[in-house]
């Protein structure tokens, strides 16, 4: 059983970026998180513990949610609380975290995210066109060769790569051949510790995605196990 922490507002999803498959709809693209509610450090930890009270048999606690939570203006300070609860307690679950990345600029961000057992970031378009038109980050975010030296900054980065078709506007998908070899390349440079391949589940932001089966998932695999990825497929 997984736990999760959303450090956004519920109400309001904020997010430096803007995918067109978010599951969350297309909420606010913000720069830095703030004006709506922000749960403080206290807050975060004691929902935490009421929840593990009630469910004590935990494997993992993510911080995840409808916004990114390295926006959150004390991200480091929380992930040090739920450490020290974990120590404290003698909890033995995974502590991890979903992000985009975009607060990597950060050092404090960045040695946080290294605290943690595991940190994954998105990557699902590797040329600049698709990050732009797929992604639609902040214009702070820029490039797609600045999202990967962000994810350079971490010691084990693990990739979460989420690929979609669009049958009526194929400019609208992230599965094409030149975004396929872009991506592979990107694994070979980064040299993640693991990379999850995995496709729409949920209803996206915008109407019209379809999911790629899951046959062309795992032969795009197979070659990302090629490049030296340990990667593992899933819908
Ligand atoms: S980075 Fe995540 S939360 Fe932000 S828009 Fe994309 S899918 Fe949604």
């Amino acid at each position: 059983m997984s736990l999760g922490i959303n450090l956004g507002d519920p109400g309001a999803k904020a997010c430096t970026w803007s995918c067109i498959y978010c599951q969350c709809g297309f909420g606010n693209r913000v720069e830095t998180m703030g004006g709506g509610f922000i749960p403080s450090v206290d807050q975060v930890l004691s929902g935490l513990k009421a929840a593990i009270e009630q469910q004590p048999a935990i494997d993992s606690v993510t911080i995840a949610g409808n916004s990114e939570p390295t926006s959150h203006p004390l991200f480091a300070e929380v992930v040090d609380a739920v450490l020290d609860f974990r120590k404290a307690s003698g909890g033995r679950w995974i502590f991890n975290s979903l992000s985009n990345g975009s607060g990597l600029d950060d050092r404090k961000v960045v040695n946080a995210c290294n605290r943690l057992d595991e940190i994954w970031i998105k990557f699902d378009c590797a040329t600049d066109e698709l990050f732009r038109r797929l992604n639609r980050p902040a214009a702070r975010v820029g490039t797609v060769a600045e999202h990967l030296n962000r994810i350079k900054q971490l010691e084990k980065p693990r990739i979460q790569s989420l690929f979609w078709l669009f049958p009526d506007r194929p400019e609208m998908s992230n599965w094409t051949d030149k975004n396929r070899e872009a991506v592979l390349t990107a694994y070979r440079a980064i040299v993640p510790e693991q990379v999850f391949i995995t496709t729409i589940k949920r209803e996206p932001a915008m109407r019209g995605l379809e999911p790629v089966p899951l046959e062309e998932l795992e032969s795009f695999g197979d070659r990302a196990r090629a490049a030296g990825s340990d990667v593992k497929v899933f819908i």
